[in-house]
């Protein structure tokens, strides 16, 4: 796979300006010569093979010579709410679920969360989201939403039949009970301190399957990882 590199604007074959930390990146770190071939993607789901024609420090000229639609998405939508960990291991949640294919991550808030992330802190994670997209290929990227309070989450009338919230002590069997061929699904994961039986109930009275993710406890980045890649072995 060639370099990939984001750009914030529309693109289509034709000529191309790259400024910023893209540009930066592109011609300062990587080195970039005239002739050079490289991959350009936005986020429409497209890539667009691209050669540098000028490399100056902050602007790269390049010239766009195709579209291409791989497929690297799902095919379903799949979202994961969790409370964001701190500092690095949520940027490692972020970068863990772009990978995955996890098409909208939702910031809960829930009874024992402590971090909630400003807004700063939600253009660091933009960013997470943006370089793990180069890095593995996705020309789609992952939707962070704004910090959602559980309780009202979980009663959600939009969520897909498929609706799994990990818990310690949940069901271990891979569940299978009409989420077979189910397309959407919804994924849950509580805090370090855990959901609160209360959460759990109300989760369970909306319908949400308690899933048990084995008999030890695992950090939130962990059961997330683990709850996505259990939810997309189900066909
Ligand atoms: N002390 C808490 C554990 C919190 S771990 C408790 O006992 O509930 C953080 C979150 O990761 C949990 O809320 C749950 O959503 C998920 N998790 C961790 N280990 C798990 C396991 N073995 N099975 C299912 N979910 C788990």
């Amino acid at each position: 796979m060639a370099d990939r590199f984001y750009v914030n604007c529309r693109l289509a074959p034709g000529p191309v300006e790259l400024r910023g930390p893209e540009a930066h990146h592109l011609a300062t770190v990587l080195r970039a010569r005239p002739g050079d071939a490289v991959c350009l993607f936005n986020g429409d789901g497209a890539e667009y093979p691209a050669v540098v024609v000028e490399a100056g420090r902050n602007l790269v000229t390049l010239n766009v010579t195709g579209r291409e639609e791989p497929p690297r998405e799902l095919g379903y939508r799949l979202e994961v709410a969790a409370p964001l960990p701190k500092g690095d291991r949520g940027d490692f949640l972020i970068e863990k679920l772009t990978e995955l294919g996890v098409s909208d991550f939702v910031p809960l808030r829930t009874q024992r969360s402590i971090v909630h992330p400003r807004d700063t802190r939600l253009d660091r994670l933009e960013r997470a989201v943006i370089e793990a997209s180069k890095q593995c290929g996705r020309n789609v990227l992952m939707r962070l939403g704004t910090l959602t309070v559980w309780d009202e989450y979980c009663r959600k009338k939009d969520h897909p039949h498929c609706r799994w919230l990990a818990h310690p002590g949940g069901e271990m069997a891979l569940p299978v009970e009409g989420a077979s061929g189910a397309g959407d699904r919804a994924l849950a994961v509580g805090p370090e301190g855990g959901f609160t039986d209360d959460e759990v109930a109300l989760a369970r009275s909306a319908g949400w399957q308690v899933v048990g993710l084995g008999a030890r406890i695992l950090r939130v980045e962990t059961a997330a990882i683990a709850l996505v890649v259990r939810a997309c072995s189900l066909r």
